[in-house]
């Protein structure tokens, strides 16, 4: 049995070291902040609840049940209301349900009649290349262009393709407008010409490669389960009584000491013998020393205390941080870092606010998982999420809360205006769209300066960096949101799944 240290208790880092250390290995994992969860983060004051990060989870295969089932929480779990089924978009500035049927998909007022055929159409349509020249809607290759010096190596060379060039040529304009561009912002803040559709939305690439046509491989794939005779999965929204902070609680219970919050790893030597000495920098509280003046009265002196290093040694190296962090590490022996050879990838930042109201300040049924709003409509928020309408638990009876985000990279600016001025923008919009003319008698704010890690065109080319770092270190490994996947469901099937090696 070997020995893991881990870098970094987000959702990736807690489970790793967990599925580790059931395995019966030793583990050892640092985190900077005073708490484990990395993005996530549940505040509950009397009846309210606020997310500071993500919401809920999307369970597309059995490993969040095995994690939930391994740490025995499965109790606490919620999972989605039907209601929650049901989504808006925004056009025109009002909320239309997306259609979820043939007749509702006919009759929706969110797509022309000429949009409509254009999708229809969609099977017809040549297979594409990469950086469509005919798509206005491609933009330069920002990794590779920005980061990268490809003139020297051959192998990483890639021309990607810009989700919104893919979905402009294969379902057109309107469709990339007021499906794709809102869904985008919902999930990765993010905007659809900035990423690269391999890696962003890898299955929907892979319809068109393996089928030619997103109509015909969505069809295609339900025949190839019928004809395989597995039942699909089933897939939930999930979340916790007392918020996805349930989990992490539950995680941070089973890891017990081995888990080290406030310290920041700062050093990291691969030492001749393979193993790896950490240094890590432990943070104290800032005390105040206070001197008498001559009054007797008392004058506070500011005072840093020293600093506390620990030193660790280990077999094994996993770092589930996040990818603008890797700089404040100093790394010594290791082959490709430190990262004047890993360029950091863009990350969204994004303000989440949650608010809460009584329902009879809400003119809207909330009827929804929540609304998302076009690029095109030209509002200030991102979107807004029902969140009592999606879980019980989250507001007094008699109220809502909702969860409003702002900013992303559509609006990246927006993060840094102040509170007042932020929330004069949201409170116009929930007006316009909701009906909410008072102000809200319950609100969490919640900054991020770097949210969403964004898989910008050049995506492979950065992937390629990590495996390159990862073939030439023994015992040295990646994991985390920046890798594969951003959704809370990706991170912790890759770090459940997870073998050394991968
Ligand atoms: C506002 C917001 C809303 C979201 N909504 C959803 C949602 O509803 N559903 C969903 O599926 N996903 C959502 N996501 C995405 C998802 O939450 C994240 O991708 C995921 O939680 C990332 O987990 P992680 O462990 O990979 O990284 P992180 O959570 O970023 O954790 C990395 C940890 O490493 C620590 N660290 C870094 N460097 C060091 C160091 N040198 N020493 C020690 N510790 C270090 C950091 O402090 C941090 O705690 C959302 C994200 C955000 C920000």
């Amino acid at each position: 049995m070997a020995h893991y240290g881990i870098i970094g208790a987000g959702i990736s880092g807690l489970t790793l070291a967990w599925k580790l250390k059931k395995q019966g290995h030793q583990v050892t994992i640092w985190e900077s902040g005073t708490t484990a969860g990395g993005v996530i983060g549940s505040v509950r004051e009397d009846d309210w609840l606020a997310e500071s990060g993500p919401n809920s989870i999307q369970d597309s295969d059995s490993s969040v049940m095995e994690l939930v089932e391994s740490l025995g929480i499965t109790n606490q779990l919620l999972e989605a209301s039907t209601t929650a089924k049901r989504r808006y978009i925004v056009r025109d500035r009002s909320p239309h349900l997306v259609p979820n049927s043939p007749v509702s998909a006919v009759t929706t007022p969110l797509f022309s009649t000429r949009a409509k055929l254009g999708i229809l159409l969609e099977p017809f349509r040549a297979v594409g290349g990469p950086n469509n020249p005919k798509s206005k809607r491609n933009v330069s290759n920002q990794l590779k262009d920005d980061d990268f010096d490809t003139s020297t190596d051959e192998n990483i060379i890639e021309f990607d393709e810009s989700l919104a060039s893919f979905v402009d040529r294969r379902l057109g304009p309107e469709f990339l407008d007021y499906a794709i561009n809102p869904m985008v912002g919902g999930i990765y803040a993010g905007k659809p010409e900035r990423l690269s559709v391999k890696h962003a939305f890898p299955k929907v690439y892979a319809l068109e490669k393996e089928f030619g046509s997103l109509i015909k491989g969505a069809i295609g794939r339900i025949l190839e389960r019928k004809k395989s005779g597995q039942t699909p999965h089933k897939k939930r929204v999930l979340s916790f009584k007392n918020g996805l902070s349930d989990l992490i609680n539950a995680l941070i219970m089973k890891l017990g000491s081995d888990l080290h919050t406030s310290q920041s790893v700062i050093k990291v030597d691969k030492k001749s013998s393979g193993q790896y000495e950490i240094t890590t920098r432990v943070f104290t509280k800032s005390t105040v020393q206070s001197a008498p003046n001559s009054d007797g009265s008392l004058n506070p002196i500011g005072f840093t205390p020293p600093t506390v290093t620990n030193l660790f040694t280990v077999d094994e190296l996993v770092y589930a941080g996040t990818t603008w962090r890797l700089n404040e590490i100093q790394f010594e022996n290791i082959i490709g870092l430190p990262d004047s050879y890993l360029p950091t990838l863009n990350y969204a930042p994004v303000v989440s606010v949650t608010l809460g109201y009584p329902l009879k300040n809400i003119l809207h049924p909330l009827d929804g998982f929540g609304v998302l709003v076009p690029e095109v409509e030209n509002m200030n928020i991102l979107g807004c999420l029902f969140t009592s309408s999606i879980f019980p638990n989250r507001a007094p009876a008699g109220h809502a809360t909702l969860t409003v985000f702002v900013g992303g990279m559509r609006n990246p600016d927006m993060i840094q205006l102040p509170d007042e001025k932020l929330l004069k923008l949201i409170y116009a919009d929930l007006n316009q769209l909701l009906g909410i003319k008072e102000n809200p008698v319950f609100l969490h704010i919640k900054r991020w300066e770097e949210a969403i890690p964004q898989y910008e065109m050049g995506f492979s080319a950065y992937l390629k960096r990590l495996d390159d770092i990862e073939i030439n270190n023994d015992g040295f490994h990646f994991i985390g949101n920046y890798r594969s996947g951003i959704s809370l469901d990706a991170c912790i099937r890759n770090s459940w799944n997870w073998k050394s090696g991968n």
